[in-house]
């Protein structure tokens, strides 16, 4: 079986297991930027909560959390962890998105795809997985987004070998369909963080074990 229809099972069967429902709440891109920030290096119920907090207290707009103390900013977000880093860099971020896109990105989406890319990643704290994110949820663009979950099974799986950023985008890219991206980057950290752990993944109820060798690497 070739790459491609391995992928394709793949899909069908993690579509099967995680039926899809409402996958993000947020609904503007400045929103989901800043909780992309708080979710780097920490867990998803951690991020939320500090999230939760960050809008209980504040609107998430530029023009708001520009004008906003790290001091102001830190208690509310402690739950994600490093918060003297992201408080300074939430209003660091605030800053250049209201003086420099006049408090809009979704300008930004509609640049051609690397431009686009570009000027995300230029913006403080933003690196591909989230210049990614945004570019797909929120500009539609045929990118896959990978998190750390998506590199540990994608290995797994033997699509790729290492953790490459680009490389595994791009060979994703090619392997599952552009409308489907956005359904698997989703669909494939569900199934990393149920059944594939990174650590005693379930490995013998796996939905995927007739199309994995990893557990035959296994003690
Ligand atoms: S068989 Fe094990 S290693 Fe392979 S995809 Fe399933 S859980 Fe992951």
């Amino acid at each position: 079986m070739d790459d491609l229809e391995r992928m394709r099972k793949v899909i069908i069967r993690l579509e099967q297991r995680f039926p899809i429902r409402e996958h993000h709440r947020i609904n503007d891109v400045f929103s989901l930027l800043i909780a992309t920030i708080l979710s780097q290096n920490t867990n998803d119920r951690n991020s939320s909560r500090a999230f939760h907090n960050l809008i209980q207290s504040y609107e998430i707009k530029p023009a708001v959390l520009a004008n906003l103390t790290p001091e102001e900013i830190r208690p509310l977000i402690k739950y994600a962890g490093l918060q003297d880093i992201r408080s300074k860099r939430i209003i660091a971020i605030s800053k250049t998105v209201l003086h420099k896109f006049s408090g809009d990105l979704t300008h930004v989406l509609k640049l051609p795809f690397l431009k686009a890319r570009h000027t995300l990643l230029s913006l403080e704290g933003v690196g591909p997985k989230t210049a990614d994110i945004l570019l797909n949820f929120f500009g539609g663009r045929a990118v896959m987004p990978i998190d750390t979950n998506i590199f540990r099974v994608i290995n797994r799986l033997n699509f790729v070998k290492g953790r490459n950023y680009e490389k595994t985008r791009l060979t994703l890219e090619k392997l599952i369909p552009s409308e489907k991206l956005q359904e698997m980057h989703l669909l494939v950290i569900q199934f990393g963080r149920k059944i594939c752990k990174p650590r005693n993944p379930t490995c013998f109820t796996c939905p995927l074990n007739s199309m994995c060798d990893y557990p035959k690497t296994l003690p």
